[in-house]
């Protein structure tokens, strides 16, 4: 049965697909393009209701077109969109200002490519694209639809049009924006007109008239906000033991937590996905009508979230639900009603748990299982415990946790699989699960034919496969997921190169506040362009960072040359969403990402104004994983201090500005050539140096920071006593000229990439010095 909302909110998804259809022909003038997606779309949606009852509304031109035809012009402020001749889209960075000084503008276009790259780069030579591009890119299209079956449901379609339709411009004037971001909002918005006139006015009228009337005088749309407050906490507060797992477990949780809340209020409100404007980093907004349903129905989930939560959580995690009305205005420049949106989120923040005072201040002997003991992981002791095995060791823990380590095991697993799976069931499935209110959610390294057909959603993993998404209840979910094969205690990411030391990476965007605000002008913050940017930053941060993190399919750094590009990265996405990410691993490799991270994200958003600052916390395998997670925020913290972000802090407080660590490793790569290189570090060669010469070379650099000066005996001790025997000459002038120096700011880089040197010499985990 397919429902009226359901051919609405399909019907706005395919609304500009003829645009797309007529491109392919060569033909750019896209006056026809309705009759063209009406064609289109007979065509290739053979054998749907659904799609027949589109084409048939655009062909007759019935209320139905109308609505869509009002709801595309609303998406683009009622700007005709042109295209005249074939352009490449432009980065959705581009409209960025410096942060820091508003005057300042990009001074080159960045355009990204038409066919999407891992990841995508941004280039500044405008590509040259023609309709056999376009052609190309939608017979691909056409074979993915043919590889399934009818019907051809919304969540399909939408992953479709991700997959090849986000690399292509809308039109002018808004060429920064994809053809699929306007689609997905076209459709949001179809609906959300759809409910709110059915409900508003009672002859169910959707005459054009009736329409503009609403828009013109009413608020017809909320745009709804959540902030789950509580995660860091949440997180990071664990004991050591089992750490991983549980580290990774509670991080995944509480996506799976911010997913079942949004899908809650998508399938309440009779919406569909593409009214998520944007969800990550614990953070959601979604687009829903201003009807006296949708606002029930919302206190109602409001109030029936935050009993779980208490109830799970005792209080740990908050989830803040707040909704703002708004009309036509907002969708050509949106900052009012987001930061209305906002203050009502941090107003109830504030307000925190008051509400509940009572319930807090109750006082709760701990629970009898617990008059001697606490969770092992998570110190709660309010509630009974369970066992739970651990190789040779029992740990007593709570329930949640119990089941967030048996998540981070399952994710540990999964993450090794092709096509990893998460089914959600709203009956108790065999094995292990994950509870979320009275759902059930499973995970599988790859399809379960059992668990599929019992499973009401199916979560399909970073998977763009066509042939996975045959019911409509298939929905494609972007994950940070990236794991060293094998990995699966933090001793096994402890020892690969030089010293024997674990990492712990935090890094995230600057200034995010200001993009999203003043960055942008005024009159260019529309709903689609902050929906695109939001969606991009969202998707380098959950989707190519799997790749980046990796290191296989990139141009990644390898200092030591240890075939990273072969063997991958030994280390771990803990969390990596919205802006920012949460990595561990092997020292070397974490620090080697973090500057793969940050070049890739300068290449992805073709905007020099976008920066990220990190930090990286190095320590001990037997360190604590929450002061690990401490360490690197306090570091990260350093590195934004000031004004001066754009910058690593790692190692004793050391905060060096991205150019700069270009230097270190140019110096670290000098440095090499005067070493042997063994399989696990470097090694003195004593035909070209002593074997002390780089702890002379750090005493040096240590003397210079303290007192600014250059000890010229002890400089050119060193240098007299090094054989220099079968370098090449270039090389030992370098070298040279890096002791015989009185630049500070060189001998910043020398310190640093001597101790980096040092680390990468050091095996087995001797520390001496
Ligand atoms: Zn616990």
């Amino acid at each position: 049965m397919i429902t009226e909302l359901e051919v609405v909110a399909k019907g706005g998804l395919l609304y500009n697909i003829g645009r797309v259809a007529l491109r392919a022909e060569g033909n750019f003038n896209e006056e026809n393009f309705v009759e063209k997606g009406r064609e289109w779309i007979e065509k290739h949606l053979k054998n749907d209701d659904s799609a027949l009852k589109i084409a048939k509304s655009l062909q007759e031109k019935d209320e139905l077109f109308f609505l869509w035809k009002e709801a595309h012009s609303l998406a683009c402020k009622n700007e005709d969109i042109k295209y005249f001749t074939p352009n490449p889209i432009i980065s959705p960075f581009y409209k960025i200002r410096n942060p820091n000084n508003l005057n300042e503008t990009l001074n080159k276009i960045p355009y990204y490519q038409l066919q999407s790259e891992k990841p995508q780069i941004a280039i500044y030579n405008k590509p040259i694209i023609n309709h056999e591009n376009y052609r190309r890119l939608i017979e691909k299209f056409k074979k993915d639809l043919q590889s399934t079956k009818p019907p051809y449901g919304i969540n399909l379609l939408t992953m479709l049009m991700e997959k090849h339709l986000s690399n292509i411009p809308l039109g002018s004037p808004f060429d920064d924006v994809s053809m699929f971001r306007h689609c997905v909002l076209v459709s949001a918005i179809s609906g959300c007109l759809y409910l709110y006139l059915k409900e508003k006015r009672r002859d169910k009228d959707f005459s054009v008239a009736s329409i503009v009337d609403c828009l013109s005088s009413e608020k017809p749309f909320l745009l709804v906000g959540g902030d789950l407050s509580g995660i860091q906490k949440f997180i990071y507060t664990i004991t050591s033991k089992g750490a991983l797992r549980a580290l990774k477990g509670r991080s995944f949780y509480i996506e799976l937590l911010i997913e079942h809340i949004v899908n809650e209020i998508i399938d309440n409100l009779n919406l569909t996905r593409c009214n998520i404007v944007f969800s990550a980093g614990g953070n959601f907004c979604i687009v829903s009508p201003n009807t006296d349903n949708a606002v029930s129905e919302l206190d109602k989930l409001k109030s029936r979230i935050e009993t779980f939560l208490f109830n799970e959580f005792k209080g740990e995690l908050q989830l803040h639900l707040e909704y703002i009305a708004f009309g036509e205005e907002s969708f050509k420049n949106s900052a009012s009603v987001s930061d209305g949106l906002g203050e009502k989120l941090e107003k109830s923040k504030k307000t925190g748990w008051q509400k509940r005072l009572k319930d807090i201040l109750k006082p709760e002997s701990p629970h009898e299982n617990c008059l001697t003991t606490q969770c092992d992981v998570c110190f709660r002791e309010d509630v009974s415990l369970v066992s739970l095995q651990r190789g040779d060791e029992a740990l007593q823990v709570c329930e949640p946790c119990y089941f967030q380590y048996k998540l981070g095991e399952e994710l540990l697993e999964i993450s090794e699989g092709i096509s990893p799976v998460i089914y959600r069931l709203s009956e108790q499935p065999q094995g292990d699960y994950v509870k979320i209110e009275k759902f059930y959610y499973c995970f599988r390294r790859s399809r379960d034919e059992k668990l599929e057909n019992l499973a009401d959603k199916i979560y399909r993993i970073n998977n763009f496969n066509a042939e996975n998404y045959n019911k409509p209840n298939n929905i494609f979910l972007p994950l940070g997921i990236y794991k060293k094969r094998g990995l699966k205690e933090l001793t096994d990411a402890v020892s690969d190169f030089g010293i024997n030391r674990l990492a712990v990476l935090r890094m995230d965007v600057d200034n995010l506040g200001k993009i999203f605000g003043s960055a942008i002008a005024e009159q260019e913050r529309t709903f689609a362009r902050i929906s695109e940017i939001s969606n991009r930053l969202n998707q380098f941060f959950k989707y190519h960072l799997n790749y980046i993190a990796e290191g296989k399919e990139i141009d990644s750094l390898d200092i030591a040359e240890r075939g990273v590009k072969n063997k991958g990265r030994n280390l771990m996405i803990i969390y990596s969403g919205g802006d920012d990410v949460f990595i561990l691993g092997h020292w070397l490799d974490v620090i080697e990402t973090a500057f793969d991270i940050r070049r890739y994200f300068e290449l992805f958003t073709g905007n020099r104004f976008l920066t990220i600052s990190g930090g990286i916390a190095i320590n001990q395998d037997s360190y604590p994983v929450y002061q690990y997670a401490r360490d690197a925020e306090e570091l990260e913290r350093l590195a934004k201090r000031d004004n001066k972000k754009d910058s690593l802090a790692l190692l004793d407080d050391r905060k060096v500005g991205w150019n700069s660590f270009d230097e270190v490793i140019e110096r670290i790569r000098l440095f090499k050539k005067f070493l042997k290189t063994e399989s696990n570090g470097f090694v003195i060669d004593e035909q070209k140096l002593p074997k002390t010469f780089f702890y002379g070379l750090f005493s040096l650099a240590k003397v210079f920071r303290k007192e600014g000066i250059l000890v010229l005996p002890k400089a050119a001790y060193l240098i007299s006593r090094a054989k220099f025997n079968n370098c090449a000459d270039e090389d030992v002038l370098s070298i040279k000229e890096v002791i015989m120096n009185s630049n500070e700011k060189e001998w910043e880089i020398t310190e640093l990439a001597t101790l980096v040197t040092l680390m990468l010499m050091r095996k087995g985990g001797r520390d001496h010095e």
